[in-house]
């Protein structure tokens, strides 16, 4: 069976790779010129986190670690189920480090703000937050994100590491797909 094109399934692009990319590299000089002199933990979040995470850290100019987490508040669907579980447990010990947590998109902020809890508990010397998207209409609880890349609406957004039942990580936009892709009938 041949496979369609990813892109023949997008119906819109909402954000095009070079925008991520500047915007990235902001965040990474802004990263860098705050932690100077530090030594930063950078905390992903798997699976959506891993695209994000490797672009970020090449644009921090300074000695990094990272590692990751593997949470779960999402089945395959799009709608928050609002419980988080902890699938895969950090390798680091975290407590004393500043922890920069990296995250792809923040919806009702439910994930990260359980992780911040959970983490705050080992006593690192910092804990923030750094997400490449976020959805501020969506979110249910406050939430301090000192690193944001971009708003987005309340649409369900993929690609740049976001997918869809475990698709469309790779493409390199963020874009929205077409309706009939979640219904399961063909474009
Ligand atoms: P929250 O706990 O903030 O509601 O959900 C955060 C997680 O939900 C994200 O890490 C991501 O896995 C998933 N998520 C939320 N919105 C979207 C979206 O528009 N697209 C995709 N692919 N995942 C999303």
């Amino acid at each position: 069976m041949k496979m369609s094109s990813m892109m023949g399934d997008v119906a819109e692009v909402l954000i095009t790779s070079e925008q991520i990319t500047e915007k990235v590299r902001e965040m990474g000089e802004r990263i860098t010129r705050d932690y100077a002199g530090e030594r930063l933990l950078l905390v992903g979040v798997l699976r959506g986190a891993v695209v994000v995470m490797g672009d970020l850290m090449r644009c921090i100019d300074l000695p990094c670690e990272i590692d990751f987490m593997d949470i779960s508040s999402y089945g395959s669907g799009t709608s928050s189920s609002g419980v988080v579980r902890i699938l895969k447990d950090l390798e680091e010990d975290i407590t004393g480090k500043h922890v920069l947590i990296v995250e792809d998109i923040i919806d009702t902020g439910l994930t990260l703000s359980y992780l911040r809890r959970s983490l705050m508990t080992r006593k690192p010397a910092s804990l923030e937050i750094c997400a490449l998207l976020s959805k501020p209409t969506r979110r249910r609880v406050e939430l301090d994100v000192k690193y944001l890349g971009f708003e987005v609406p309340d649409e369900f957004v993929v690609g740049y590491g976001l997918d869809y039942a475990g698709a469309y990580r790779n493409l390199p936009d963020i874009c929205v797909l077409k309706k009939e892709v979640f219904d399961g009938t063909p474009a």
